[in-house]
């Protein structure tokens, strides 16, 4: 038998439950003085906390916020080496592009598993102490097929949620052949990866893979049982966003720079007859690259589902923070801090196709994030300072900065 332990004195609990959200008053399904049940690794009760069941344990939190771990769906992850000259000199004038990529290539092949792998785990390690349970990562510093697919094999020992990224660049290699490079990604790279990936995706942008380049990718991939998710309308408009719909990708991922019609087919795309593709908005992005933010509103209003990730990655955002991107989407996307952390654990959950993680909701996964303060809020309220108190994942607490009382 497994014990029960009762998480109690939550001063403020965002459940993200389909059962108490009010999409216009209360999207994140609040309950205020709350209680959460776990036993076995999930959720098996929430509710006001006066009406918890009887458990084995009792841990009182003192009235500070619970929330789901934050679930980062867009992150690079497995690489060597480091851009911080490169940042220094953009942040002097230089503008960002594509082509910073082929510095990190270098350095990855020339990395060694153990150091590609002790890596990640130091990203993963970080992105947890900031609340964030669930990642997601990319191959994509490869660029052939024994690297991609070692830096997919190294991405394994650290999460399930791996992504084929062959088509990041094109390496120096084929230089003046993309299309050559096309057929690489499409043929014996593609066999040597797909065993170790479940999803599929491509840079398509100027500088990097057009339209037909990164249809000819997806759907290569989608034969392969991976499914698509794309690097779409970053530096500026293009095909991305309109072939993910099209191809029913989890994700478009950037929506810096949208059509009417890009949003339209977004919004529209739940309704196709799928789960639709999620606008994953990647402000860390912009705010290394002094850019333009994406507008979260438009999207928001116009009805998209809306995740946020941290993109995190050497070149143009090197951050593992989901609060940092909440923050800023607050402060600069037009996010209401409600729509924010919605969309840094629901939304992260849904661009994954996930339904067990991004909720704490009976049957959940228990992971949960105590804040070192009353209310979700403060996430945005207080950009930069480390609010966490306590992390469970699976319903392990594995994380204690702040210990709650256990009696
Ligand atoms: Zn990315």
């Amino acid at each position: 038998m497994t014990a029960s332990t009762v998480i109690t004195n939550i001063g403020s609990l965002v459940t993200n439950d389909p059962a108490r959200v009010d999409p216009r008053s209360d999207p994140l399904g609040l309950v205020a003085d709350a209680a959460v049940v776990i036993e076995g690794g999930r959720v098996a009760w929430t509710g006001p906390a006066a009406d918890a069941p009887a458990t084995d344990n009792r841990i009182d939190v003192g009235g500070r916020a619970l929330l789901p771990g934050f679930v980062d769906s867009h992150a690079h992850l497995v690489f060597a080496g480091d851009r911080s000259a490169e940042f220094a000199a953009r942040m002097s004038g230089r503008p960002y592009t594509a082509g910073g990529i082929r510095t990190t290539v270098a350095a990855t092949r020339a990395a060694s598993d153990a150091e590609l792998s002790a890596n990640v785990g130091r990203f993963v390690a970080e992105a947890l102490r900031q609340g964030t349970t669930t990642v997601e990562t990319k191959s994509g510093y490869g660029l052939t097929a024994a690297d991609e697919a070692r830096a997919l094999r190294v991405a394994r020992r650290h999460t399930d949620e791996t992504t084929y990224l062959g088509a990041h660049v094109v390496p120096p290699e084929f230089e003046g052949d993309p299309d050559g490079y096309v057929a690489l990604v499409t043929g014996e790279m593609l066999d040597a990866c797909a065993p170790h990936a479940r999803w599929i995706d491509v840079f398509c942008e100027r500088g990097a893979f057009d339209g037909d380049q990164a249809r000819a990718v997806l759907t290569a991939g989608v034969r392969r049982g991976l499914t698509p998710r794309v690097h779409a309308n970053q530096l500026g408009h293009g095909p991305g966003v309109q072939l993910a719909v099209e191809l029913r990708a989890a994700s478009a991922d950037h929506c810096t720079h949208l059509t009417d019609a890009d949003v339209d087919a977004l919004a529209n795309s739940a309704t196709a007859g799928g789960p639709g593709t999620v606008a994953t908005l990647l402000p860390g992005a912009e705010f290394s690259t002094r850019a333009v933010y994406p507008d979260a509103r438009r999207l928001l209003d116009a009805g998209v589902t809306v995740a946020l990730s941290t993109d995190c990655n050497p070149g143009s955002s090197f951050t593992s923070s989901m609060p940092f991107c909440v923050a800023v989407a607050v402060r600069d996307m037009g996010m209401t801090p409600d729509e924010a952390v919605r969309a840094a654990t629901d939304g992260g959950a849904r661009a994954l196709r996930r339904t067990d993680v991004g909720t704490v909701s009976v049957g959940a996964r228990a992971d949960l994030l105590l804040l070192e303060a009353p209310s979700h809020i403060h996430l945005a309220y207080r950009p930069g300072v480390p609010l966490t108190a306590a992390v469970w994942r699976g319903g392990r607490l594995l994380l204690d900065h702040q210990p709650p009382a256990q009696t």
